[in-house]
């Protein structure tokens, strides 16, 4: 990196941050030619990478402070899917230029999302070129305890760990062709930008939950995901879903569609046989009963009457496969 220095930078910006603090599981951090990860006996590693481009998945005028917790939040929600507990992360930054400015912003949202997620920053890679972010993340969880998409059962109930659709709403307001204005518009932004990884409900799941993932490229599209991988038919309530009152104020009657379809809402996605429900509410985690698996393929939203309504579009998909949306 010219300017600062590849080094100084790392070492001012990330070999400094809080989150890059010797830590539980962390053997060895940022310094040496790998980190070194120390999991208890019995326990799997769980990896999951995940990479973010400007122009394709933020816009190129962002908040670094917001980016940097919009790119951990992502990563971490899938070791919440897997109900895993985090351990840490490493983060391969490409930047056109070392702004100081835009390094210290990005650091310390970085700080705040790891903290929040109690992950640790244990290396990672600088190079120079178009803004390109990839976290890797890394967790734990006991042996074969891990949440599968394949476990669904007919007869299970489908729950997701939060409302969806927020974040989709939010886009005019993140592209600048709307100006915020209120209470409503402020949560849809901040479930754009910082959306709170569910990592405590994943854990909780463990045991329970017959089928799990996060919801990242719409509720409907994710849910195929369950369908396919567990061979079964996922049903979904069309009156059961929830819908925010923020959700409704910005997108009136788009709000379900959204919803459904939207996309970026990082809450889970899960299966859980009808027994296991009242461990599930005793655990105190919120989620909402939205449908329920049978026998058959695929997702099909269903009216009150019990009619087929589901939409033609899927989620989004980078290279096609014929039902992408933006
Ligand atoms: P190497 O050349 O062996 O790959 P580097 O010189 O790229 O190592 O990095 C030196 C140390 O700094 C390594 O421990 C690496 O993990 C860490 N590191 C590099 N970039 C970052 C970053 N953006 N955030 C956190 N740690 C980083
Ligand atoms: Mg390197």
């Amino acid at each position: 990196m010219a300017g600062l220095g590849e080094f100084a930078l790392i070492r001012q910006f990330f070999a400094a941050a809080a989150c890059a603090a010797p830590a539980a599981g962390v053997a060895r951090g940022i310094g040496d030619d790998c980190a070194l990860l120390q999991l208890p006996p019995g326990e799997q590693l769980a990896v999951s990478t995940d990479t973010q481009v400007a122009g394709v998945h933020f816009p190129a005028q962002h908040d670094p402070f917001l980016l940097a917790q919009r790119v951990l939040a992502a990563a971490a929600s899938d070791l919440a899917a897997m109900g895993a507990a985090p351990l840490g992360f490493t983060l391969a930054l490409t930047l056109p230029v070392a702004d100081p400015v835009w390094l210290e912003g990005f650091a310390r949202g970085l700080d705040t999302m790891a903290r929040a997620c109690q992950l640790a920053l244990i290396g990672g890679d600088t190079t120079r070129g178009p803004l390109n972010i990839n976290v890797t993340v890394f967790g734990s969880l006991p042996a074969g305890q891990a949440l599968l998409r394949s476990g669904a059962r007919p007869g299970d109930l489908l729950c997701i760990g939060g409302p969806t659709g927020e974040a989709a709403a939010a886009l005019p307001l993140v592209l600048g062709e709307r100006e915020p204005r209120g209470a409503a518009d402020a949560q849809l932004l901040a479930q754009y930008w910082t959306p709170q990884p569910q990592l405590a409900l994943g854990q909780a799941l463990r045991g329970l939950a017959s089928a799990a993932l996060d919801v990242s490229d719409g509720l409907l599209a994710d849910c195929g995901h369950i369908a396919e991988e567990s061979q079964v038919a996922l049903l979904i309530d069309a009156a059961l879903v929830p819908l925010t009152g923020a959700l409704q104020e910005a997108a009136g009657e788009r709000a379900l569609q959204l919803a459904l379809s939207g996309g970026d809402d990082y809450v889970l996605a899960f299966t859980v046989a009808p027994a296991a429900l009242p461990a599930l509410a005793a655990s105190g985690h919120a989620f909402h009963v939205v449908g329920r698996v049978a026998e058959g393929r695929g997702v099909h939203l269903l009216d009150p009457a019990g009619r087929d309504i589901t939409p033609a579009a899927g989620g989004y998909q980078h290279f096609g496969g014929g039902d992408e949306q933006a």
